[in-house]
């Protein structure tokens, strides 16, 4: 393994970001599981048909981000299983004006091993009305249900319900005891409440006082068939660029009248995608606007342009995103940009604005060697290695909040397929697996100094 980490650390310096597929760990000769860990795994199977009972009465109640009332209850129900196992709990509320529900926090706080902090989400971006299915077992040829179509069933209740199967297997044998462990689920994950600073504040001051932070978002699977976890996830920001032009009669656009707003602003955009190039670095004018009077609405993302062909356009409004892998390559973007930005044609100029909202996860040495004992433990438990999720196939999600301050892992959760979608799906027994592998982890980090 360590000539692969070595390998992967060129990526942390963002220098050769070159990773097509998931990438594959060397393989590590398994070891035998301890006793006590042998029977954490007994006790993870041995519990298989609550655990998926668990899973469809939270997938039951409908938790759109904005359904408050069905954030609270998912929280309720996930808050007694952490009751059960002796954690303190308490709900986290957030400003009413944010409109978001809150988030559930469980807490042991012991003295032995690494200080955990574990990650969840109670919110699905399906709201009250729509019309994908709840809860829909797809059964197989042989009648047996593999797999279950519905609501968050992967994206995360079934990551919820690995991070509960893990402890509960660990509480069982008496692993728990003394262990420093937070567990947070949030209600706003797929559309997080502003300001961050609040909505995600309480998480921030955990992870500062953690070692290690394991998200469960759903658990990747390679084309190899090799499950892969993620160490690096890309931030997400914004830029909006303003150009202006002289408003003149069309017939001197290459002369006295200057080139306009327009050309200002096709010249700026195509000169960032032909020099502002960087392995992991993307972004996208999303949407634009140009003419004589032009006007856009934050809220809904939506604008009106008004403009004439004979008259110099003297206005363009352009709103992109921006994602980087970390904060050097975020820095070097925005001063390339900005030097394009200020070469104005005649006639024209041009302001661009950044704004950062979700932090870059960065592929740190901590993060693989996270990796590299969540593979081992998988191994150990015949579960096969865990490869790499290249950072830049993912989108945003609540480890990059704590990924700053810890070692950072995510991807823990339940396989399944679709997330978002209509066809969001989930593999039953991808539980019991995430589950075995979580516990170990979990099981030995706490038990390192
Ligand atoms: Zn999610």
């Amino acid at each position: 393994m360590r000539r692969t980490v070595k390998a992967m650390l060129g990526l942390a310096a963002g220098v050769a970001m070159q990773v097509a597929a998931a990438q594959q760990p060397a393989q590590q000769t398994p070891q035998q599981l301890s006793p006590v860990e042998q029977r954490i795994v007994a006790e993870i199977r041995a519990h298989a048909p609550q655990a998926l009972e668990l899973l469809r009465q939270s997938v039951l109640i409908n938790s759109g981000t904005m359904n408050q009332a069905g954030v609270r209850a998912v929280g309720k129900l996930f808050r007694d299983q952490f009751d059960e196992l002796g954690f303190k709990t308490r709900w986290i509320e957030l400003p009413s004006d944010m409109q978001r529900a809150g988030h559930l926090l469980a807490e042991r706080r012991g003295k032995q091993g690494k200080r955990l902090l574990l990650l969840g989400h109670l919110d699905t971006v399906f709201e009250p009305g729509s019309t994908t299915p709840a809860w829909e077992p797809q059964p197989g040829p042989d009648g047996k249900v593999t797999t279950i179509k519905g609501q968050g069933v992967s994206d995360m209740k079934g990551g919820d319900v690995v991070i509960v199967e893990a402890l509960r297997a660990l509480q069982r044998v008496g692993a728990l005891d003394d262990t420093r462990i937070a567990v947070m689920l949030t209600g706003d994950e797929e559309e997080a409440g502003n300001p961050k600073s609040i909505s995600r504040g309480d998480m921030v001051d955990i992870a500062k006082r953690s070692d290690v932070a394991l998200s469960f978002e759903g658990s990747i699977t390679g084309k190899d068939g090799m499950a892969a976890a993620t160490v690096g996830r890309r931030s997400t920001a914004f830029f909006e660029l303003e150009v202006k032009g002289k408003q003149a009669h069309s017939m001197g656009v290459f002369g006295p009248g200057g080139y306009g707003a327009v050309y200002e602003a096709a010249r700026i955009l195509d000169a960032f995608r032909q020099q502002v190039v960087e392995p992991g670095l993307t972004f996208n004018p999303g949407v634009i606007l140009g003419g004589t009077e032009v006007s856009f609405d934050d809220e809904h993302s939506r604008g009106t342009a008004f403009g004439k062909t004979n008259v110099i356009a003297n206005t363009v409004t352009v709103k992109g995103d921006l994602r980087y892998l970390d904060y050097g390559q975020r820095d070097r973007a925005q001063a390339r940009m900005r030097e394009i930005v200020a070469r104005s044609l005649p006639g024209a100029s041009a302001a661009i604005n950044f704004r950062d909202s979700y932090p870059p996860m960065a592929v740190t040495p901590g993060n693989l060697k996270v990796l590299e004992q969540y593979s081992r433990a998988s191994q150990d438990a015949g579960l096969g290695p865990i490869g790499m999720v290249p950072p830049e196939s993912r989108g945003a999600g609540d480890i990059q909040f704590a990924a700053p301050y810890v070692d950072s892992l995510d991807g823990l959760g339940a396989s399944g397929g679709g997330a978002h979608s209509p066809n969001e799906s989930l593999e039953v027994a991808s539980i019991e697996r995430s589950a075995i592998r979580a516990a170990i982890l979990i099981y030995r980090l706490t038990r390192q100094d």
